[in-house]
């Protein structure tokens, strides 16, 4: 019906596009819905009740959740360590809408949440480390899915750890994202590497040269970037040219695991407490011969920006950083919070 549309585009998860600066804009009304833990303990409990009475994502609290997408073990029938679950306050729309403009239409893709562990830790420095690499192997399984599906443009994995990095929910999880759109960040990295066929190896040149390197293992190298936006932003960088890490070798999936673990280990004996996020940038999905050339050169890497300090008016206005710590000495640092 005509008079349902209004309502129908509402609740629909769009994409607008900003005209002076095509910054995209998803707009997800439901989202304002989304509780947080203590409307959650308000709601299923009270709020000094243990966490298991109103977290949704502890053992036990399963039917407040979608159904999972993806698990670990994938036995039904024996308890699980990990599980992968729609969002249920998604920015994007299984079912994309045929209208669409440029600059306003339903965004295609997937939203989903990674619960990192049957248990309410709030970091995962508390998830044993076989259990943490069990974690990755699961996102990349369904990262391989995804991928397989064939209607998104491209996909990432992000955590948001802690309230100033944006976290509702204290219990240890991550996002799974994918959409129908590039976005400008990896727009603007796919420009670099047109430009520059041999940028990511040179990045891993100079943080040697540099004394930039935080750690290495299994064909991966964790580095401070050259400009960090805060102290003791890392980089966790293929080494060798690798577009998606679904397709990365199993070992490199584990060692992703052991290096974030070791990371959050030197920023909690850095900075005790600190909120952090990081996300994964993969090449776009080629769609054709051209995507899969240019992509050719890319080395997956996962980005970790520590919250140190807000964000504030010059950054949000210009798109620029201010940082107290240089590159080399947030790498030293870093280096001698080894355990
Ligand atoms: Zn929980
Ligand atoms: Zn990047």
């Amino acid at each position: 019906m005509l008079s349902d549309e209004p309502d129908r585009r509402r609740a629909t998860p769009r994409i607008c596009r900003d005209p002076l600066s095509d910054r995209p804009v998803f707009v997800a009304p439901q989202r304002g819905g989304k509780p947080d833990d203590e409307a959650l303990a308000s709601r299923f409990g009270d709020v000094s009740s243990g966490p298991s009475n109103w977290c949704p994502f502890c053992a036990g609290n399963e039917r407040r959740t979608p159904a999972d997408v993806g698990r670990v073990p994938a036995d039904a029938s024996l308890p699980w360590r990990a599980r992968i679950v729609p969002n249920t306050y998604p920015i994007t729309t299984g079912q994309p809408a045929a209208e669409a403009t440029d600059e306003d239409r339903a965004a295609g893709g997937r939203h989903e949440v990674v619960i990192e562990s049957p248990q309410h830790h709030d970091s995962i420095l508390a998830i044993e480390a076989d259990a943490w690499r069990d974690v990755w192997s699961l996102c990349r399984e369904r990262l391989a899915i995804i991928a397989d599906e064939d209607r998104h443009a491209w996909a990432t994995i992000f955590k948001n750890s802690g309230r100033k990095a944006g976290s509702s929910l204290e219990h240890v999880h991550s996002q799974l994202v994918a959409v129908d759109i590039v976005p400008p960040v990896i727009r603007g990295e796919l420009a670099t590497l047109a430009n520059d066929t041999a940028v990511f190896p040179r990045l891993i040149a100079a943080a040697r040269a540099g004394g930039r390197i935080v750690s290495e293992r299994g064909g991966l190298v964790a580095l401070v970037p050259p400009a960090p936006r805060q102290p003791y932003e890392t980089w966790i960088v293929s080494e060798q040219p690798e577009p998606h890490l679904h397709a990365t070798a199993a070992e490199q999936g584990a060692a992703l695991a052991d290096l974030t673990r070791d990371f959050v280990g030197r920023l909690e004996r850095l900075a005790p407490g600190s909120h952090f996020n990081w996300w994964l940038h993969q090449a776009p999905f080629a769609r054709s011969a051209a995507d899969a050339r240019m992509a050719a050169g890319w080395h997956w890497h996962l980005e970790i920006l520590p919250r140190l300090s807000e964000f504030a008016g010059f950054e949000l206005g210009t798109g620029c950083h201010i940082t107290t710590v240089s590159a080399e000495d947030s790498a030293q640092r870093l280096r001698d919070a080894a355990l």
